[in-house]
């Protein structure tokens, strides 16, 4: 069995020592193509995460004291760590994720480039000097780190979700505890190991695997731990928003999504096609930016499902490992099993299934491409995150409409529209409650802007200067007396 080139490591990091579990006890982790372990992780719980936590504490005085510039050298050389890395680290996230190799290529080169945005945005993370009432005062606005940071990322994007928090945690001078998705730890815990060989002090990145209940509750109760950053479900980021209230915890969550991908009769469908392919399929559908209701004008409307219905045919389904392949297997039977209840949900209101709709002949957790057109607000999806490849399509006659259906959900994360209309496209960013707007474009993540959601999708931005916000703290202090 491959071990990635070293890269796929089997214990958890705390203090600076790769440790496993107290009990000894670890969790299998499984290759979603193929059904085999790839290997385990220690289940850790409550002291490891204690521990963890304590490490993090321990090594914050001195990295938040850190050179500014050591900080800065320290992200780029793990920008470099990353891209030296780029395939093997790729293949390993394709071995526990399943997205197809090339969607995990670029997984890792974004993770790489939040690393190298936040090295820079750092330099530029100035204070200020605001004018006094008085002559003899002087007012200085500055920042500094928060302290320790907790970071809890899911399975989806196991990799790049952390480099969003790593990122900015590390560049202000943050120390951080992570936790990996169970799913998925491998691509969380080689942060630890490159962090480690380019030369991160001990202690300041740990990184824990197992329970999400005991360490999630060792973090939320912690004193120490001044912010978490959580990116998953809304249903368990709402608990952590609860417990963060004991310690009044600083908490930015990226939550669940329900986004309406909009088309106008003037739009240009072939662009639309292409945009609905990747907002929709990308990582099978798994990303809480991925489409979940398509609102398709009714003068367009037969000419977008033909193309569509052409495109999704078309689509490779296979191990996301063979080169070519376009649609790996859903991440785990729960994931297959809600796409089944979602469908027969549709059918059973009148949707109809115009493309796929069933389990794949591959077996396992593949699941067929799938279309379904007639969609009406009754049925489950209009309000449920589907996260897998099911293309729900609702017909529409204007404007005010769509723009009203789209905003009927209490999700406020990612929204498209194609439309070749100017006035139009501002009228949807005044118009619709999302916190991401793509206009004539399915994939906007971008490290240079903040991307974060409004409503119950959460709270606080990750990426673009804002992307800093979270991980620093603001003290005014007054000078007074300064009159001779
Ligand atoms: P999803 O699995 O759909 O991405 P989850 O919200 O279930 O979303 O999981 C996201 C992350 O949160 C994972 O790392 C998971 O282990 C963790 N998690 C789940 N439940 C809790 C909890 N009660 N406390 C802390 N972390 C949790």
């Amino acid at each position: 069995m491959s071990n990635f080139n070293g890269l796929m490591v089997e214990a958890n990091l705390i203090g600076g020592r790769w440790v496993g579990s107290d009990a000894g006890g670890t969790i299998n982790v499984i290759n979603p193509a193929t059904g085999e372990v790839i290997g385990t992780v220690p289940n850790g719980g409550t002291d490891e995460t204690n521990r963890a936590i304590a490490a993090a504490n321990a090594a914050f005085p001195d990295w938040s004291k850190s050179n500014l510039m050591t900080r800065v050298t320290l992200l780029h050389s793990l920008h470099d760590a990353l891209m030296d890395n780029q395939e093997d680290l790729a293949q390993l996230l394709t071995a526990e994720q399943g997205k197809p190799i090339f969607e995990a290529r670029g997984e890792i080169a974004i993770g790489a480039a939040y690393i190298r945005w936040f090295a820079e945005e750092i330099r530029r993370a100035k204070g200020e000097i605001v004018p006094a009432p008085t002559a003899d005062r002087r007012l200085l606005v500055t920042h500094h780190p928060v302290g320790v940071v907790a970071a809890i990322t899911p399975w989806n994007f196991p990799s790049s979700m952390l480099a969003r928090k790593l990122g900015p945690a590390l560049a202000a001078g943050c120390t951080v505890v992570a936790k990996p998705a169970t799913a998925t730890p491998y691509s969380g815990l080689v942060w630890g190991k490159l962090c480690e060989d380019v030369g991160f002090p001990a202690g300041v990145v740990n990184i824990v695997t197992g329970s999400a209940r005991q360490v999630g509750g060792a973090i939320m109760d912690s004193p120490d731990v001044r912010k978490v950053t959580f990116t998953g479900s809304t249903e368990v980021g709402k608990t952590l928003i609860r417990q963060s209230a004991d310690t009044v915890k600083k908490v930015s969550m990226e939550l669940g999504g329900n986004a309406p991908f909009i088309v106008f009769d003037d739009a240009d469908v072939d662009a639309a096609i292409e945009g609905a392919m990747i907002a929709k399929f990308r990582n099978m559908g798994q990303t809480c930016v991925c489409t979940n209701r398509f609102y398709v004008q009714a003068g367009i409307h037969d000419a977008f499902v033909a193309k569509l219905k052409e495109a999704v045919a078309a689509l490779v389904v296979g191990n996301g490992a063979e080169d070519g392949v376009q649609q790996g297997p859903l991440i785990d039977d729960g994931a297959v099993t809600k796409v089944e209840e979602l469908i027969s949900d549709a059918k059973s209101k009148g949707g109809n299934v115009v493309q796929g709709g069933k389990r794949h002949g591959n077996g396992g957790t593949f699941f067929e491409p799938t279309i379904i057109t007639g969609a009406t607000d009754d049925m489950q999806f209009a309000t449920d995150e589907i996260f897998g490849p099911l293309a729900a399509v609702f017909k529409f006659d204007d404007e005010a409409e769509a723009i009203e259906a789209a905003n009927a959900t209490e999700y406020g994360l990612a929204a498209y529209a194609y439309t070749r209309d100017l006035g139009r496209t501002f009228r949807l960013n005044d118009g619709l409650d999302y916190g991401l707007i793509g206009i004539n474009s399915g994939l906007i993540t971008t490290v240079e802007a903040p991307f974060g959601g409004l409503k119950e999708s959460g709270m606080g931005k990750e990426g673009g200067s804002q992307g800093l916000d979270d991980y620093l703290e603001t003290k005014y202090m007054c000078v007074a007396g300064l009159s001779s």
